[in-house]
This record gives C-alpha cells, structure tokens and sequence, in this order.
C-alpha cells in the first residue's frame, strides 16, 4: 500500500470519517517543503482543519460536507479544482477523493493543473483583448457594454467613437510598423484621460471606444472634447514629429433605457463619427435620430442604384469646353444624371457619394468610362473630334486599379488615350498625394491626361500641387464667380492660380462661366478653356450634336460682324 502511494506523482493522502490524516505518500511530503511546513499538515493532523486554516469560505465548507458525505457512502466521488495561494505565487489543483470500501476511509490526491489552468486563462484573455494594445477587442466591449446597459437603476451610459483622421496615410507612407506603435501611444493617451469605472477598447483598424458610465449627453460632449484635446500633443512617429486630429461620434443610452443594446450604442455612435468627418474631421459629433433616417435613405438609395448601373437607369450628359485662344469647342466634360424611374432626373451630388461609400463607384465608373469613351470614338468616326473629360472619384483611385481600368475602356472602344482626359478633384489628390502621383504619372505615360478639378475650393498645399504631373488645372465655380468685378479679389486670385499652373507647366480651365462678363475676364486672365452655363449647359449626346454646328454658325456670325 506504501509503495503505491509513494509512486503517484500527486499529492495524495488517506482520511477517515472526521478528517483524520492517517498516511500521506511521498509527494504530499515533497509538498509540505515546497508550501512550508505550517500550510500542510501530516499523519495524525486534521485534513478539514488545515483545509478551514487555507481558506475559511463556502467552497471550503461545501468540500468539508462533501468528502463526510462521501465517507458515509452519500456519494460515489468528489472533485474540484482550487486555487492555493503560497509564499511562491498560486498553485492551482484538482482534487480528487475516492471512498474506500471499509471503515469509510477516503483517498484523496491533488493534481497540480496550474500550467493548464495558466494555459486556459491566458486562452481566454487573448480573445477578448486586443493582441496590440492589450485594450479589450471588439467582443469584450460589446459584452462590457452589455453588461453596463442591463445593470439595475443604471444612470445613462454613453460610447464615445474615435477614428483617426488620415491614419491610412501614416500606414502607407510611414510603413505599418510606425503605423501600431501610433495605435499604441494613442490607447495610452486613451487610458490616461479615461476614468477608472470607464473602459477604453479597440474595435479594429484606427478605431477605438470608450465605454463611460454614468455620463448623460452633456457630460459625454465634455468628455469626447477631452479625448479629442489628447491629440494637441504631438506624436512621435519612428522619429517624426507629427500632428494628427480624431473625429468622435457620441451616442447616449439614457436613464431607464431598457431596451438599448451595445451593438445599437456602438452602431449610433459610428455613424455620429462618420458625421463628424464628413464635417470635415477634428470634430465631436453626438447621434441624432435624423442622422439614423439619413443612414437608412443612403442605403435605400445604395440598393437602388446598384440595380439602376445594371439596367441601365444612367445616362450621360456632356458640357462643352471652350478653348478660348481659337473660341472654338475643344471638348466636353461628362457628367453622369440617374433617370429615377418615380423621383425623375437625379443630380450626381445625390448619389456619388452614396456610390462612393457603399463600394458602387467603381462599376459607375466603368460604365461612364465605357460609354463616354465609346460615343467619343463614334463622334471621331463622324469627323467630330472631341477631347472628353471623366470624373473620377477619390476612392476609385485608392482602389489602385484605374490606370487598368482606363486602359481596357479605352481599347474596347477604339479610342486614342489623348482623346480622354481624367478629372480628380483637388481634396482626392490631396488626401494620398504619393498615390496620386503615382497613378498621374502612370497615366500621363499611357497617353491619357489629367486634370485638378475644383481647383481653390479645397485646402491642399501648393507644395503638393507643383508635384503633382496633371496638364489642366480646372479653377473652381466660387472663384470664377466672383469675376465680373475687375478690381476684385477673384480677380487677383485667378491671375495668380493661372501662373501657378503655367509655372508647373499646366493650362487653365475657368469653371462655371455664367456671364460674358466671367467669359472676357478668364481670357484676359490668361485661362486657356473655360466651361459654364453662360457656353452652354450640360446636355444628352444627340442634343450636343445638333448644338455644335449651331454654335460654329453663331461664331461665324459674330466673327463676320467683328
Ligand atoms: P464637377 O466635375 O465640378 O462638374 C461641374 C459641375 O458644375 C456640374 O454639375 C455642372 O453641371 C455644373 N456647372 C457647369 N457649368 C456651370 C455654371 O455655369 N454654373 C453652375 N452653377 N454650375 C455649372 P453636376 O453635373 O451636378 O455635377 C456635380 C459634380 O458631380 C461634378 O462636379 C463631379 O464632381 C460629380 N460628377 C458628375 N459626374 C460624375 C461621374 O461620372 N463620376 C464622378 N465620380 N463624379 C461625377
Ligand atoms: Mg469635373
Ligand atoms: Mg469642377
């Protein structure tokens, strides 16, 4: 029996009906010296006692019942694992107690399970937490806000969303290692302005949220102010000093709120933070339920639209362009409209954005490029040659295939790349200057040429501008506008863009023209084409093919006179 005992590598020890030790084996020994002598207690000492002396609490007691109950043959077995806390750190077992047949005595060994236990926990941390900045993941703040949100006589409970702003740009330009150690001062700064009953987690990517208990709307737009001021200190980026700016959506579950969940807070929240960078970033944007009714009338119109790209609800309308040397029509700018079937002609303010946040621009795309390009290489067939130019949209370019993209258009309808010209606004190219100018280039070198739309409305710099390969520069409608007055600012302004341009070795394009007034100004300006209602307003292909000879005649006509 001795020998036996000595041989299980567990702790095990033999009991009686009142918890009298009566033989321990070797390993119990082994045990005692690890532990130290007053925690184990040896043959003729009481197993319960030292069991009460470890801990005094109900697991201990339930145990103590248990193992009387099995000596009296109540019951087959007893097990459980439980924590030993010693002088070297914590042990955790698994106790197992056998009853022999006679006189009641029970056998109980101790399984040391701490490395699984360990193994478990750690299992266990890892997928709630997030791997990079150790802050709770997505799953365990849904369950932290859960939790929050179901607690009686809760007060209000508000999420706060944060988004980096151009955090793609720091990844792309700075490398991704730069990119998570960004991620990483940010979480500290996080922590450190966060209350210790609140939590800050990350959902994924740059965005993080912050869990805030007892913080109604008012107390909430304080707090996202606070969180939105972490960002006045400069960060070091892989030693760069930069300066970033956050935008931060609020949404509040008020007081007796009984049937908010978290993926509602949380899904209020984006979208209030989505507002708050359409805004124009930096900015705090609380939720609002019309901000709920515009998400959903977006997404309608997103079915809507991928249904109307394929049955072919989309139609092109062309301007023409003047080029103001010769007067004569250089070209057009395509302008795509949506024939609603019930709400009638769409204007693309209504839904370009719509198609470019729910992944609908690049198939618009492709099928403005394939149509315009084809009904230019009609009219070329016709003896009408038009350069014409496509707008593109900033996401398209991120995608990275457009330069592919205008290839296979270009080559499905026969037509010569510098008959097509790529129009990109001023904000797109400033939001990736390097991908921009990548892709320019690129498609520059295939023949195709580019131009700045909307040039003097947006903020980019003029250092990025004079990198950047486009040939037009297209000055936008609010400049424009301003020129009938001579002496006025739009004036000055105008002179200024034109030689900009022509010092980067581009050409000019007056937007917007309305009056003969604006017309006779961008020429003496020295703009090479101009574009605007006061020319001619966008219109359907068979219209414009009835308005070009109108328009050389009425030239002509105007020429002879002179
Ligand atoms: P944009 O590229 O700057 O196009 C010029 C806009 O100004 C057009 O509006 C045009 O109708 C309007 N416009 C032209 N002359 C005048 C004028 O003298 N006075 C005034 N007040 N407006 C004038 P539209 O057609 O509503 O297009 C608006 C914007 O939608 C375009 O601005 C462009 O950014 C975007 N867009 C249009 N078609 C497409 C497309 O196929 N793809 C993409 N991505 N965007 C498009
Ligand atoms: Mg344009
Ligand atoms: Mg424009």
């Amino acid at each position: 029996m001795r020998a036996v005992l000595d041989a299980l590598p567990s702790p095990t020890t033999l009991i009686d009906a009142d918890g009298t030790i009566l033989l321990t084996n070797s390993a119990w020994d082994d045990m005692a010296d690890l532990l130290g002598s007053d925690l184990l207690v040896g043959v003729g000492g009481s197993y319960f006692a030292m069991a009460l002396h470890m801990q005094d609490d109900g697991t201990n007691r339930a145990l103590i019942a248990s193992l009387g109950e099995l000596s009296r043959g109540e019951r087959t077995s007893v097990s459980s694992d439980y924590a030993l806390p010693h002088a070297g750190g914590v042990t955790w077992f698994h106790l197992q107690a056998t009853r022999l047949r006679e006189a009641g005595h029970v056998v109980v060994t101790h399984t040391d399970v701490t490395s699984r236990v360990r193994a478990e926990r750690a299992s266990t941390w890892r997928s709630r937490h997030d791997p990079l900045t150790e802050l709770p993941n997505r799953a365990r703040l849904h369950e932290l806000i859960d939790t929050e949100l179901r607690r009686p006589g809760r007060p209000a409970v508000t999420v706060l969303f944060l988004d980096v702003d151009g955090f793609k740009e720091v990844n792309d330009s700075l490398g991704h290692e730069v990119g998570d150690d960004l991620l990483r001062q940010l979480a500290a700064r996080l922590i450190e302005r966060t209350r210790a009953e609140d939590a800050v987690g990350r959902l994924g990517g740059d965005e993080f949220v912050v869990l805030c208990t007892d913080c109604d709307v008012d107390g909430a737009e304080a707090l996202a102010e606070r969180f939105r001021t972490s960002f006045d200190r400069p960060f070091d980026l892989g030693g760069r000093v930069a300066r970033l700016t956050a935008s931060i959506g609020v949404a509040t579950a008020r007081e007796g709120d009984s049937d908010v969940r978290s993926t509602d807070l949380v899904r209020d929240a984006d979208l209030a933070m989505y507002a708050a960078k359409a805004a124009g970033r930096n900015g705090v944007r609380t939720f609002s339920s019309e901000l709920r009714s515009a998400a959903q009338y977006r997404l309608l119109v997103a079915a809507e639209l991928e249904e109307a790209i394929e049955t072919g609800q989309l139609v092109l309308h062309y301007q023409p362009v003047l080029h103001l040397p010769t007067g004569q029509v250089s070209g057009v700018e395509v302008l795509v409209r949506w024939e609603h079937p019930e709400r009638g002609l769409v204007p693309p303010m209504e839904f370009i954005p719509v198609a470019e946040q729910h992944g609908l621009i690049v198939p618009l795309t492709h099928w403005v490029l394939r149509t315009a390009t084809r009904q230019t290489a009609e009219w070329a067939r016709a003896g009408l040659t038009l350069i014409t130019g496509v707008n593109i949209s900033a996401s398209h370019f991120a995608t990275g295939t457009l330069v592919d993209d205008v290839a296979a258009a270009l080559a499905a309808a026969g037509l010569p790349p510098e008959q097509l010209i790529l129009e990109l606004t001023e904000t797109s190219v400033a939001e990736d200057p390097r991908g921009a100018a990548a892709q320019f280039a690129a498609l520059r070198v295939s023949g195709v040429e580019v131009s700045i739309d909307d040039f003097g409305c947006g903020y980019s710099s003029l250092s990025q501008l004079v990198s950047m390969p486009a040939g037009v520069l297209k000055i936008d409608r609010s400049l424009v506008n301003g020129l009938d007055d001579a002496s006025g600012q739009s004036a000055a302004a105008i002179a200024a863009v034109v030689s900009l341009g022509q010092a980067c070795g581009m050409r000019s394009l007056a937007e917007g023209v309305e009056t003969a007034g604006q017309l006779r100004m961008a020429a003496e300006l020295g703009c090479t084409f101009a574009q605007g209602y006061y020319i001619a307003r966008p219109m359907p292909a068979d219209q414009l093919e009835r308005w070009m000879p109108e328009h050389a005649r009425q030239r002509a006509v105007v020429a002879g006179r002179a």
